[in-house]
């Protein structure tokens, strides 16, 4: 069983902080970043699959969930592309150094510039969560063979969590426990846009489901599915 806790390779302790301040006006781009994250799983796996190197069946569907829990204030986005182990969420998550974070602060520290797409060059994409989540999880399953789910935890410090995971099926889930910063997603309006605004036209159809409080379910008499909803190039027009 894998388990075990170590600190996030960077520099400097304000790495979160800084990333959350930076971003605050545009915090709905953590959206954009983890919803892409997904979508590029997917298609990292289809093209295993095109070589010969992934076994992935003929009727395989690829889907993107985006789930809202109210009751729990979470935010759940899973797909169901190629998963990671646990040595790649080392390497991609916990060495974010490495790769950018120490640009990132340099560049942040100079001021040089006020673009909000900055983020995304430094390949710290799935850290701007923290701008909204007091925690993250990572659950994942990696396509591997014989491969083990992997979980990873983060309170947003420079300390994390791994444990095993506890997927059965390929793919990755990535919930974020929305704090104070993060309370507007908790409203569906206010997640619609940043997924109509981010999203409709990424490669992969992304699910939207609403879980509500018990009671304003009842209050509202909903239908047990009618919160699904289908974000599409086509579809997405019709939730606007
Ligand atoms: P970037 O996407 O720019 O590389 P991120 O910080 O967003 O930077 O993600 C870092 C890395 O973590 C990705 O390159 C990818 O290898 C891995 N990763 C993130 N999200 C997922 C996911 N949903 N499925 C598989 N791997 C992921």
């Amino acid at each position: 069983m894998i388990q075990e806790k170590g600190n996030l390779s960077i520099n400097s302790e304000n790495f979160l902080p800084i990333i959350k301040k930076w971003l605050y006006t545009d915090k709905d781009i953590f959206i954009r970043e983890l919803v892409s994250n997904a979508c590029d799983a997917v298609t990292k796996l289809k093209k295993l699959a095109s070589m010969g190197e992934a076994d992935i069946s003929d009727d395989e569907t690829f889907q993107i969930h985006v789930t809202l829990d109210k009751e729990a204030h979470t935010l759940t986005i899973t797909d169901n592309g190629i998963g990671m182990t646990a040595d790649e969420i080392k390497k991609y998550i916990n060495q974010i150094a490495f790769s950018g974070a120490t640009d990132f602060l340099q560049k942040f520290q100079e001021k040089a510039e006020e673009d909000n797409e900055i983020i995304g060059h430094f390949g710290l994409g799935f850290y701007s969560a923290f701008m909204v989540a007091d925690k993250v999880e990572i659950d994942t399953l990696s396509y591997q063979k014989e491969a083990q789910s992997a979980k990873w935890i983060c309170t947003g410090g420079i300390d994390y969590e791994m444990q095993a995971g506890s997927k059965t099926e390929r793919g990755t889930s990535v919930t974020l426990f929305l704090g104070e910063d993060g309370k507007e997603f908790l409203e569906e309006t206010t997640l619609y846009a940043a997924l109509r605004k981010y999203c409709s036209f990424m490669p992969v159809p992304i699910y939207v489901h609403i879980t509500q409080e018990e009671a304003e379910q009842k209050e509202e008499q909903q239908q047990e599915n009618s919160n699904v909803i289908h974000v599409s190039p086509q579809e997405a027009e019709n939730i606007a």
